[in-house]
């Protein structure tokens, strides 16, 4: 082909349009021809970690500029033949979102704010100059696989953990936008995120690195955010923490988010503060638990908060907890936060009566257990 980077691309500018297929979405449904038997799952079900078991079957829909988004499919889960030259492979469009299917002791699963992911995907698809997968396709994708999969959602405390995600599958080493995109949803059942359940996790702030500029893809859902965050990460293991605090590119002191979760802080006069929305990503748990807390009158200021005044308000008493959040931890206690310029605890290096309620409060939602005042639970079946 002797195409080079710098070759003009006619469609360079162009940006793939949202096609049909919603409404009346209709998915072949092809079940796996030999699924994992019964005692297998079990057994794999027992103790599943994170991220490290799979379902039967995979939800799979193909884009390109004719025919728009079709060949929609429930089908066995299995590898994707990519050609070597395969856009992804080489320029990262990539993006990709997080959710969960829970088991309510009635037999019945609910997903949580399954349409939120869905827009942030659009979102998240503009951005990347990726086709936007319509929003019903979405969830039809995602309660299609929970249905034929129902028999690997875990009981108790686990989950299915639901990961959509969009790759540009064009073969062409150009640079711009894909003319071609699979969208796919693979399930996963998960125990508790982090080991140990909500234990209070240590942070390390780093001082190095940064993983958003304004203008940059710091507020989207890009694989590519999550390998620059890859070597901070390796930095906070270094120093003996869970987690690295990204601190903004600008000035190099205001508090924006771990390399996953996003995060709030508790103040002796019963505030939260968080983070306000621009570089970081728009987490579904930290807008839910702004809601939560609204709801009962709790003030919940979205602005600036330093790495130096965290550090003031641990010291003086100002500052009752911290924790992040995110759908995989729900919410993590922060318990200790380190940093070149020496560590400090939060309260005592436990975990918080405001984390352990929100917490206990959101997960009861979600598992059928409490009212749903803002409608957040679709239930599968
Ligand atoms: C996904 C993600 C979050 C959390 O978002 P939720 O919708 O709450 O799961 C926070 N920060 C980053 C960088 C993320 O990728």
């Amino acid at each position: 082909m002797g195409v080079s980077l710098d070759t003009p691309v006619r469609d360079r500018a162009k940006q793939p349009k949202e096609t049909k297929l919603a409404p009346g979405v209709k998915f072949d449904i092809l079940p796996s021809p030999n699924p994992v038997p019964e005692q297998e799952r079990a057994a794999r079900l027992a103790d599943p970690g994170f991220g490290r078991v799979f379902t039967d079957h995979m939800a799979i829909v193909r884009y390109n500029q004719a025919k728009g988004w079709h060949d929609a499919r429930i089908e066995s889960r299995a590898n994707f033949p990519l050609d070597a030259a395969t856009a992804v492979l080489h320029y990262a469009q990539e993006i990709f979102e997080g959710l969960k299917g829970y088991r309510r002791e009635d037999g019945g699963v609910n997903l949580f704010r399954p349409d939120a992911n869905a827009r942030r995907m659009k979102d998240s698809a503009e951005r990347m100059a990726m086709a936007p997968l319509p929003e019903a396709v979405f969830i039809e994708a995602v309660e299609q696989l929970v249905r034929i999969d129902r028999a690997w959602i875990p009981g108790g405390e686990g989950s299915l953990y639901l990961r959509p995600f969009m790759i540009a599958s064009e073969v062409f080493l150009g640079v711009k936008p894909s003319a071609e995109y699979i969208f796919a949803v693979i399930a996963s059942p998960v125990g508790s995120y982090f080991k140990g359940g909500p234990a209070p996790v240590s942070i390390w702030v780093s001082e190095t690195y940064t993983r958003a500029a304004i203008g940059g893809t710091g507020a989207v859902k890009c694989g590519g955010n999550y390998a620059a965050s890859l070597r901070a990460q390796a930095e906070a293991i270094e120093h003996g923490c869970d987690q690295v605090v990204f601190l903004d590119a600008v000035e190099r002191r205001y508090i924006e988010e771990l390399g996953g979760m996003n995060i709030f802080f508790v103040l002796d006069d019963g505030a939260l503060i968080t983070p306000p929305l621009g570089t970081i990503l728009p987490g579904i748990t930290r807008d839910s638990i702004i809601a939560l807390a609204r709801d009962v009158g709790t003030p919940v200021r979205e602005e600036p908060y330093t790495i130096d005044q965290w550090r003031a308000d641990a010291a003086s008493g100002r500052l009752k907890e911290a924790f992040a959040c995110g759908t995989a931890a729900v919410i993590s206690p922060i318990g200790k936060v380190c940093s070149v310029n020496g560590d400090f605890a939060i309260n005592g290096g436990a975990a918080g009566p405001v984390a352990m309620g929100l917490r206990k409060q959101l997960v009861d939602i979600q598992y059928g257990r409490a009212a749903d005042p803002h409608a957040w639970i679709r239930k599968v079946f």
